[in-house]
């Protein structure tokens, strides 16, 4: 049992003040593994006050670029020592496997430290000669930021949004999820041992009301969210009467697009990952697969044997390669999504249940859907699990209409043998990213969405760029130098 009852607060490990504690069940097992608090309003209060006042005077935001980076560059040290007990602690707080855990901690370290050197190499300011004179364009940080997390990558999503805002200045406060508070504590602790000074990191847990009273606190300058479009349009709806800046990274309803040259077993690799990593809770998953009625069968075939391939079961098995969803609240809110889909008249080509022996845990069979329409609910909606939609089309322009015939637009695919076809179609599906014959998840360029997939970018020098404002300050002559 993992108990941590203190909050980082101002600098401080401040015990909790509430007696309310959020319990922490491992997917796999729904044993209760821990307990996080459930931070009071005086606390969240508490930390958005340090982070303002930290800001304002400056501790972090007028130290040089360099000089910030390098205290996070020495967390970023720290937490290499703990790689291993951070990977255990997200298997047992999310269920994401051994296997891939091993992967994606040390990976977010290094894309942390992406983070770092795009910030670096960023020029802080630009002059301009205009009509009106000199002018410089001044990069400044955007001020208090309340960061907030889903579950689905607590890890790689906390440094994703904790590095790009410090290292530009910002003070934070962050929220992980009520599913998995635990391994957020190590980035705190570090930021801390690091040197990061007393305010301009704050962490907090707690659950959806802990992020709308820190969305709500007028000191906050811009909300950092990635989560659920229904939560994101609450956010939106009270940062617009605030003017609060904002980023949203929300759902998706991505589709696969196979083309008729398309090789199979190259689309199976994209769809294998891009249809079932990490349990299909990711946000750019291909939930909908388009395909040629011409290889109708053979596709379909070869779909449903990837999907039969994983090993589902226990993520702390180094064979597993699926583990569970996160919570039993999510894996009934799957099953019901694929109940609905049978009682639409869809097939249930293989899956659709929880798997044999594996009744304790949070689990769902990986499934594929056929005999589906894309006006179902289960080609509409983000089901955030294992389950794939086949949608048949007949011509390139039936298929990209259909992937656009969605509220979301995160991301998507073509699958072809034709660069030529990958890039027409990769031009006319209205998404904010896209992949060519993969699911690409590039830290390295912006990552967002369009329409209800939500607002601006994470990744890529994109994602520092989010936590600056731009100044102008007209000049007179003699002063350029001043700003070089
Ligand atoms: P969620 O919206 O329920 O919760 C996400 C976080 O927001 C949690 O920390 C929660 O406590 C908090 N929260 C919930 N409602 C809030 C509100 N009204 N005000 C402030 N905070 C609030 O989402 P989830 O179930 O944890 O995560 C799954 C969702 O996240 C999926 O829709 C998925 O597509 C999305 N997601 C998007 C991306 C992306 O980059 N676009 C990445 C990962 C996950």
């Amino acid at each position: 049992m993992i108990t941590r009852d203190r909050l980082l607060i101002d600098g401080e490990w401040r015990t909790a003040k509430s007696s309310g504690r959020i319990p922490v069940t491992s997917p796999s097992t729904g044993l209760v593994i821990g307990e996080a608090p459930d931070a009071t309003v005086d606390e969240i209060n508490a930390a958005a006050m340090a982070a303002r006042r930290s800001f304002d005077e400056g501790t972090w935001r007028l130290k040089s670029v360099e000089e910030r980076a390098e205290v996070l560059d020495a967390a970023m040290t720290l937490l290499e020592s703990n790689l291993d007990e951070i990977g255990r602690l997200v298997t047992s707080e999310m269920g994401l496997p051994t296997s891939i855990a091993q992967v994606q901690i040390p990976g977010a370290l290094a894309t942390g430290r992406y983070f770092l050197d795009v910030a670096k190499k960023d020029s802080p300011s630009e002059m301009r000669n205009t009509v009106y004179g000199p002018a410089a364009v001044v990069k400044e940080p955007v001020g208090v930021v309340a960061s907030i997390a889903p579950w689905n990558g607590p890890f790689n999503m906390a440094i994703s949004k904790i590095v790009p805002a410090l290292v530009a200045g910002c003070s934070v406060v962050y929220k992980p999820a009520e599913e998995t508070p635990l391994d957020g504590f190590f980035i705190a602790e570090a930021l801390v041992e690091a040197g990061v000074p007393a305010g301009v990191f704050n962490y907090l847990t707690g659950d959806r009301d802990t992020g709308r009273a820190l969305v709500a606190h007028q000191e906050v300058d811009k909300v950092s969210f990635t989560g659920s479009t229904m939560a994101g349009r609450e956010i939106a709806t009270e940062c617009g009467a605030s003017f609060k800046r904002l980023t949203l990274e929300l759902g998706g309803k991505s589709a696969a697009i196979v083309l008729d040259d398309a090789d199979i077993a190259t689309t199976m690799v994209g769809l294998a990952i891009g249809s079932f990593f990490n349990t299909g809770q990711v946000c750019a998953s291909y939930s909908r697969v388009l395909v040629p009625r011409s290889r109708l069968d053979e596709i379909v075939g070869a779909l449903v044997a990837t999907a039969e391939s994983f090993v589902v079961g226990n993520p702390f098995d180094p064979s597993t390669t699926m583990g569970p969803l996160v919570s039993r609240r999510h894996q009934h809110r799957v099953l019901s999504y694929i109940e609905n889909g049978r009682s639409a008249g869809a097939t249930v080509a293989t899956g659709g249940a929880v798997p044999a022996g594996l009744e304790h845990g949070c689990y769902v069979q990986p499934t594929v859907f056929t005999n589906a329409d894309n006006a179902m609910r289960i080609a509409r909606e983000e089901i955030f699990g294992p389950v794939v939609v086949v949608l048949p089309y007949d011509t390139v322009d039936e298929a990209v209409a259909i992937a656009n015939d969605s509220d979301y637009g995160l991301h998507g695919a073509v699958f072809t043998t034709d660069p030529q076809r990958a890039a027409d179609v990769a031009r006319r599906v209205r998404t904010g990213t896209f992949s060519v014959n993969s699911f690409t998840y590039n830290t390295e360029a912006p990552f967002g969405g369009v329409k209800c997939s939500g607002v601006g970018r994470d990744t890529g020098p994109e994602a520092v760029q989010a936590y600056y404002e731009l100044k102008t300050i007209n000049l007179t002559q003699n002063m350029e130098h001043l700003f070089a």
